[in-house]
């Protein structure tokens, strides 16, 4: 799948550009310059609800489901527009600010939700996601990391995928020098049907910068993103 973000002035699609004011002159995203705003869409792909609610419908009768019921007949276009939903991640602004404090520890944001759809089974698989990064020189709005994780997780996905294409674009948009991501989730897929096994949890990790290469940062990555205590330092 071909990922596109653009801002919102952009004719171009395809392109990440920073926007903000301002207030001392300086351009945004340039060094020097205070905050600076990202606005990230996700081109949107052309949903034809219509169409989706009639092959909802020719799905359910081709399983054996009467959708003619007085119950059932709003049943296909609900589930179209709960796939187009879960499919439509919200726009949002990236906003980044200067490091001025030099903050050099790690920024991690815990048990973010995570619901997506599996895209072999199309059944929700759902979670939580920990998200963490070194600052470089400049650091973020840390509701933006749970909208990154939206932003990925809205369309048909795998779980590895899901939690690599967060820390790609973090460590491509925000130039951090670290980003740690991991995401724990239940699949419907694997606990309502086929081995059943429900309670079953995937976890899947991804790391880069300092947080790759460094034994003792990645440690403390893990111990904080997944038990939420920093390991000893003695
Ligand atoms: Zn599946």
């Amino acid at each position: 799948m071909t990922i596109a973000y653009r801002p919102v002035d952009a004719a171009e699609p395809g392109q990440v550009e920073p926007r903000g004011v301002e207030p001392d002159g300086a351009e945004p995203g340039e060094p020097g310059s205070r905050a600076a705003t990202l606005r990230v869409l996700r081109a949107p792909a052309a949903v034809d609800l219509v169409g989706a609610e009639a092959a909802a419908a020719a799905l359910l009768t081709a399983l054996g489901v009467d959708v003619s019921t007085e119950s059932l007949r709003g049943t296909p276009g609900r589930m179209a527009r709960a796939y187009a939903e879960m499919f439509a991640p919200q726009p949002f602004d990236l906003t980044t600010f200067p490091n001025d404090e030099g903050y050099d520890e790690l920024v991690l944001a815990r048990s973010i939700p995570v619901r997506s759809v599996c895209e072999h089974h199309l059944l929700p698989f759902v979670g939580i996601a920990h998200v963490g990064y070194l600052p470089g020189a400049r650091i973020v709005g840390l509701s933006k990391l749970a909208r990154v994780v939206d932003m990925f997780a809205r369309r048909p996905q795998v779980q590895e995928r899901l939690t690599q294409q967060v820390a790609n674009w973090l460590r491509d948009n925000l130039s951090p020098r670290g980003v740690g991501v991991v995401v724990e989730a239940e699949h419907l897929c694997m606990t309502v049907r086929g081995v059943n096994a429900a309670g079953a949890a995937t976890i899947t990790s991804a790391l880069h910068g300092h947080l790759r290469s460094d034994a003792a940062a990645r440690a403390e990555f893990f111990a904080l993103a997944v038990n939420g205590l920093a390991p000893s330092r003695s």
